[in-house]
């Protein structure tokens, strides 16, 4: 039984073709709709998709589907986590962002971060979501080692971590940089799979709490050190908006490398929905992760 009329699909595809334009504008909601559009009619996530930011009949409240996999969710989180919001007060870090804070700096819209980086690890690649969800669960605790490694009786570090999958199909490599062909090679990119390789990495906001960040990295380098790419340390300027970083950590992203005109481009409806459908498998909390010792 076909649950939907012929006119209905062509109607849906022809939709789902003019929003996957490279050139349509790539804002979350615009995001959701593509992602709903690319999901099966019986899926599960797409109805929470569909009923995700409707407010109920009896009294108003609005329901998030807080499913890894929708873009809306992730921002809104994203900004929960950096600043509470109060009535009587301007916007101020939350704990997320400055869970051990042992002076917490004038409140402007851009905190200075003086002893704050931002990581990059790429951690594994793997054809299938779950096994390679667990991999990457698996590094974390050598992250937590490395970590061990540098701290001492009386500072800490305090690691905000989430989790992020990007997707490389293996028909598009030759079309990447050296460097980032070279890196996945040598992390084993299965060439002759027929499907999308899901690749695996944390974005790191680290506070430092007075560690020299060329240590910082040099640890990070011994333990995953394969490539340039592959560890990547930055320190968090003065002008790093902490909001904006932490809604980059959380994004979700349905498009993939290279770009054409400056811009990314979507990535093909049924991997779309694989991953959306490999995401949401993973659980609300799969997204995020704090190391602090
Ligand atoms: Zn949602």
């Amino acid at each position: 039984m076909n649950p939907i009329s012929p006119a209905l699909a062509r109607a849906r595809a022809a939709l789902l073709a003019s929003w996957m334009q490279p050139t349509s504008a790539q804002n979350i909601w615009d995001m959701r709709k593509v992602i709903i559009a690319c999901l099966l009619p019986a899926s599960t996530l797409r109805a929470r998709l569909m009923r995700c930011g409707t407010r109920s009949g009896n009294n108003y409240k609005r329901f998030d589907c807080n499913s890894p996999a929708c873009p809306v969710c992730a921002q809104r989180k994203a900004s929960r986590f950096s600043y509470q919001r109060s009535h009587f007060s301007p916007p101020k870090p939350s704990p997320f962002v400055y869970g051990s804070r042992r002076h917490v700096p004038k409140v402007t819209w851009a905190w200075s971060l003086a002893d704050c980086c931002w990581a990059t690890i790429i951690t594994n690649l793997h054809t299938d979501i779950p096994l390679g969800a667990a991999e990457n669960r698996r590094q974390q605790r050598a992250l937590k080692h490395v970590i061990r490694g540098l701290t001492g009786p009386n500072f800490i570090i305090t690691v905000q971590a989430a989790r992020d999958i990007e997707v490389i199909e293996p028909a598009d490599l030759n079309l990447l940089s050296p460097t980032k062909q070279a890196l996945l090679m040598s992390l084993g990119f299965p060439v002759n799979h027929a499907g999308p390789v899901y690749v695996f990495h944390w974005h790191l906001l680290v506070d430092l709490n007075g560690i020299h960040i060329d240590t910082f990295k040099a640890a990070l380098r011994a333990r995953w050190g394969l490539g340039n790419r592959q560890v990547h340390v930055i320190p968090v300027s003065k002008r790093s908006h902490v909001p904006r970083l932490t809604v980059y950590q959380t994004k979700v992203r349905m498009t993939k490398e290279p770009a054409v005109g400056g811009r990314r481009q979507w990535l093909p409806p049924h991997i779309v929905r694989d991953l959306a459908e490999g995401l949401h498998s993973l659980g609300p909390r799969w997204r995020r992760f704090s190391v602090r010792l």
